[in-house]
């Protein structure tokens, strides 16, 4: 049953990890499920090393030690939601280092390095890495860490991570890659040369949107060792209960995955034939601009869809209310599909002319596809769209 007896034969793959845990902390009750450990605190001088739950709880590194075994890596921390691991990693920094940033990166972290840190003393610049020039603005601006996302939210741009992990590394500059879009089972940041794969586990790894979590996984020990001071000295840590329902979740991780995949795929084709959109973007489409980069680092195409309809803000508004299974809704990653629309939601606080440069019209919508059935929601959608034409 756990993964500390290895096998003979082979490494347990992506199934067999998600499912069994190194450790339960409940040898004696044969218990198949973890206990939740809900302890403050604990006695000094313990087996298990643990003293007071802001540094570490069994809950906490069970979730950890699955987290590790499916991104095949060293170490692992958990966090109370992924913007508490972004500020895990951005507390490291010292005033006056610069952060080379990919421009399209998620909402939350672009407020939290333009609104907090920056009040620190952080500096920030902002590359669309998919431009083949970015690799020379690396040795120019000399930052002290680079961060990407991709996929990118909401515009699914498919950023080379092994071309830009290469350059970085020459450099001795850590790469910090989001991987929430994607998460281990379909892109490993730290095997394409990445020092830091962050993902929020509220999103896909915990895939029932009822509890929020984030976790950092690195195989380099003074970072692993700096994620454990910044959980502790930050009050970071999430709650027992909550890395508890995580790791329940993550058990159906690779299942659910492959039916939303599988859907978002048949979706994404459906989009793109019908009259009243303008373009749909998919990572593993061929028309998608960086299908290439997307065959050679995913193993999936995900279940992100963004497309943009011929219709103007009002009308594609009314289009998203009146879906029946798309709950019209911020998040994405869960059992159930959502829909959102960047202009009135995600990135309603940005002046429409900057929206517009960053490619994020009016009409642009972005699918989190679910696991309902295929036919009910490829319905759901054309019902919707049938009356645009
Ligand atoms: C949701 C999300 C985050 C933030 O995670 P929370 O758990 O909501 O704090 C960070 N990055 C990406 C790409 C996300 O989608």
């Amino acid at each position: 049953m756990t993964l500390n007896k290895p096998q003979k034969q082979r490494s347990p793959g992506n199934s067999t990890r998600s499912i069994h845990h190194g450790e339960t902390f409940a040898a004696d009750t044969g218990t198949v499920m973890p206990p939740i450990f809900p302890s403050s605190t604990y006695a000094h001088g313990n087996n298990c090393g643990f003293d007071y739950t802001r540094s570490g709880n069994p809950n906490f590194r069970i979730l950890e030690s699955v987290l590790s075994s499916i991104e095949n890596c060293e170490y692992s921390t958990v966090f109370a939601s992924g913007v508490s691991a972004v500020t895990a990693i951005a507390s490291c920094l010292n005033s006056g280092d610069l952060v080379l940033c990919e421009e399209n990166l998620y909402g939350c972290t672009v407020r939290l390095f333009e609104k907090v840190f920056k009040k620190f003393g952080l500096k920030t610049a902002w590359l669309d890495f998919t431009d083949n020039s970015s690799i020379h603005t690396i040795s120019d601006l000399n930052p002290k860490m680079i961060w990407i996302e991709t996929p990118t939210n909401p515009l699914l741009k498919i950023i080379d991570l092994e071309k830009v992990c290469k350059a970085a590394n020459k450099l001795s500059i850590p790469v910090v890659v989001d991987n929430t879009f994607s998460t281990a089972l379909i892109q490993k940041p730290l095997e394409l040369g990445a020092t830091i794969s962050l993902t929020s586990t509220t999103k896909y790894i915990n895939g029932h949107s009822d509890a929020l979590g984030g976790a950092i996984c690195t195989n380099n020990l003074e970072w692993q060792k700096k994620m454990s001071f910044a959980q502790k000295s930050l009050g970071l840590q999430p709650s027992p209960f909550d890395c508890w329902l995580i790791t329940r979740g993550v058990k159906t991780l690779p299942l659910r995955l492959k039916q939303q995949v599988a859907t978002a795929d048949s979706i994404a084709d459906q989009l793109a034939m019908h009259s009243a959109i303008k373009w749909v973007k998919y990572p593993f489409h061929k028309d998608h601009p960086q299908q290439a980069i997307a065959l050679k680092q995913m193993k999936m195409g995900g279940a992100i869809i963004t497309a943009s309809l011929k219709t103007n803000q009002k009308q594609t508004y009314s289009f998203c209310k009146s879906l029946r299974y798309f709950t019209m809704a911020e998040s994405l990653g869960g059992v159930e599909s959502l829909i959102c629309h960047p202009a009135t939601m995600t990135h309603a606080a940005i002046a429409p002319e900057t929206r517009e440069k960053l490619g994020i019209d009016e009409s642009l919508i972005r699918l989190s596809i679910g696991c309902e059935d295929f036919e009910d929601l490829s319905i759901d959608l054309k019902e919707a769209l049938d009356p645009l034409k």
